[in-house]
């Protein structure tokens, strides 16, 4: 028998963190050989994006379904037509970017076709989706035995005809879009699972999966409102069918309606950084493969002096990550001792040659080098690190520019989890050039909108105040495990920057801890970035975003 588990429509990064944390029991307690999913509202609400499909299938999805909302993320387009495991809704017009059916391989090796309608009944217009159905299904034969039909639309009775239409032609229709979950699952008669509406997955709290109190106020206003994605009494809706595979008939149906409760003792929601890191290096493997094609080779020279024993660990993962997406790493490691004009002649040399796109200093220089003269004579386009002082300016005076690689990642992490910043506070405290500067004009810059507190070490005993006031409080202050609980406001997001090797003894943490104390500030805050496993991945997979970039900018002929 083969087992398809369909989830309902998954509503922003609330619903990616539930499909996240059900999805391998549930794939391991029903034998899930093949896992389809509603995911046209997985960013933030509305339409989908590569980062929001890279993390469910990520968590284990082998093909994402559409509907009306699935083109609502115009800068996605280019992705969802070339993302071979997406199926949009079919009976569109001709020319419309993505396929609107596929057949797949379960995991046991059955073929399934996947077929996604959109409904016509208080929709905008589509084509007719019954007869887009009977001519999908002429397409299919002979290749597939086991079709699932996901019909994306607002009326019971167009789900329903349609279920009546294609019993015996198909193993199941399942509707979606209304996020209400019916309680009518049954098979019909000639062998067709039916399901008017599998529901949605993420915060019931809501009105619809989405913040109730700014739903609420636009139905009483009538004026726009900005929507976010819910994130209380969080559930996932779905189906198990179990289909015989050489029929394609469909044997049963199990409504899904299960609830998650974030684990005792682990308060905060957990903002790894390994997932949005991986999918920033799938985006810049397909644009290093595009550059390729077209005779270039994205180099990224990494310039070191001394064998300083982390920075031979971050050189590593640097050149991995690099490797993994096709760039070429070029190491010049020169001996400790070496002098600033040494190391200076060497960038030059670097930054003169038309081969090499990017370069960066890893720091810090053994002595006598001197890094702020090193960094200076990188060309600010080749400056992947964003450093040089023309960067730095360029960042403060609100101008395209080498943003560096640990706030920018931070920025991505935030927006990966849809964690809420306009109009919100942060406090970051460290001003190094390298986090806390940069990090805190990100974060106040136009389109980012935050209101900004930077503290320091001379910040007195009003800076933990300051933190306390934080919806977003960011610790870059390079001392292990300083940030306690009582910094932290009930709710906030954390960002811990720290990396710090964790002190003999200690068998609750891995090797590392942060400056955050993770266990006591788990227990108040909302969200934390887990150390290793957070801001680390992303400041590596942004050396790759910004060499990507830098040659992509050369290659254009923009100086900057
Ligand atoms: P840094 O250059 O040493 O700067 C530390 C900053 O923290 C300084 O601005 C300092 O203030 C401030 N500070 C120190 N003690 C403080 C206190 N008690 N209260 C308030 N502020 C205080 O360090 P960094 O390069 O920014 O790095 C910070 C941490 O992040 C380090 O642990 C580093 O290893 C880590 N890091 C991690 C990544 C990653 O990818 N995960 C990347 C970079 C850095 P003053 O300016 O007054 O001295």
């Amino acid at each position: 028998m083969l087992n398809i588990l369909f989830i309902a429509d998954v509503i922003g990064a609330p619903g990616r963190d539930v499909v996240r944390a059900l999805l391998p029991e549930l794939k391991r307690r029903h034998a899930i050989d093949l896992v389809v999913c509603n995911g046209e509202n997985a960013a933030g609400g509305f339409g989908l994006t590569r980062d929001s499909a890279s993390g469910l299938f990520a968590a284990g999805i082998d093909v994402l379904t559409g509907g009306n909302h699935i083109w609502d993320r115009k800068e996605s387009i280019d992705y969802l037509r070339g993302e071979a495991r997406l199926v949009r809704p079919a009976n569109l017009p001709p020319g419309t970017p993505g396929a609107g059916w596929r057949i797949v391989r379960a995991g046991d090796g059955t073929a399934v076709g996947i077929l996604n309608l959109l409904g016509r009944v208080f929709m905008k217009e589509a084509d007719d989706p019954f007869r887009a159905a009977d001519s999908v299904l002429e397409a299919m034969r002979g290749k597939c035995k086991v079709v699932l039909v996901d019909i994306h639309a607002e009326t019971t009775a167009e789900k329903i005809a349609l279920g009546w239409h294609l019993d015996g032609r198909v193993s199941a229709v399942i509707g979606t879009h209304t996020h209400v979950q019916t309680a009518d699952e049954r098979v019909l008669p000639n062998g067709t699972a039916f399901l008017c509406d599998a529901g949605m997955t993420g915060g019931f709290e809501s009105v619809i999966g989405m913040d109730r109190d700014a739903a609420l106020r636009r139905f009483l206003t009538g004026m726009p409102e900005r929507l976010t994605p819910a994130s209380g009494d969080l559930r996932l809706n779905g189906a198990v069918l179990r289909v015989d595979p050489a029929t394609g008939r469909a044997q049963s149906i199990e409504r899904l309606q299960i609830r998650f409760a974030m684990p005792s003792g682990e308060g905060a929601r957990r903002l790894s950084g390994e997932e949005p890191a991986a999918a920033v290096r799938a985006e810049a493997r397909v644009r290093v493969a595009e550059l390729r094609a077209g005779g270039v080779v994205p180099t990224l020279a990494l310039v070191s002096v001394g064998e300083h024993p982390a920075s031979q660990i971050y050189l590593k993962r640097k050149s991995e990550a690099c490797a993994e997406v096709g760039i070429e790493v070029k190491r010049v490691t020169l001996a400790a001792g070496a002098d600033t004009a040494t190391v200076i002649e060497k960038i030059r040399i670097l930054g003169a040659s038309r081969d090499v796109h990017g370069i960066l200093l890893q720091l810090p220089l053994a002595p006598p080098a001197d890094a702020g003269a090193a960094l200076e004579a990188i060309p600010p386009e080749k400056d992947v690190d964003g450093f040089h002082p023309v960067n730095a300016g360029r960042l403060a005076a609100g101008l395209p520019g080498f943003v560096p690689c640990t706030p920018r990642g931070i920025l991505h992490l935030l927006r990966y989890y849809e964690v809420p910043l306009a109009g919100h506070r942060a406090t970051v405290l460290g001003r190094s050039a390298i986090v806390g500067r940069p990090l805190a004009t990100l974060l106040s810059s136009r389109g980012v909108d935050m209101t900004v507190t930077v503290g320091h070490s001379a910040s007195g005993p009003s800076l933990r105040d300051a933190a306390r006031e934080a919806d977003l409080l960011v610790a870059a202050i390079g001392r292990p495990e300083w940030v306690t609980a009582d910094w932290v406001k009930p709710g906030a997001t954390v960002v811990d920057v720290g990396i710090h090797p964790a002190a003999p003894g200690r068998e609750d943490v891995k090797k590392l801890v942060g400056d955050v104390d993770a266990r006591g500030v788990a227990q108040v805050a909302g969200a934390l970035t887990p150390v290793p496993g957070g801001v680390g991945p992303m400041t590596v997979a942004m050396v790759v975003a910004n060499t990507v970039a830098a040659v992509e900018r050369q290659m254009s002929g923009v100086r900057v």
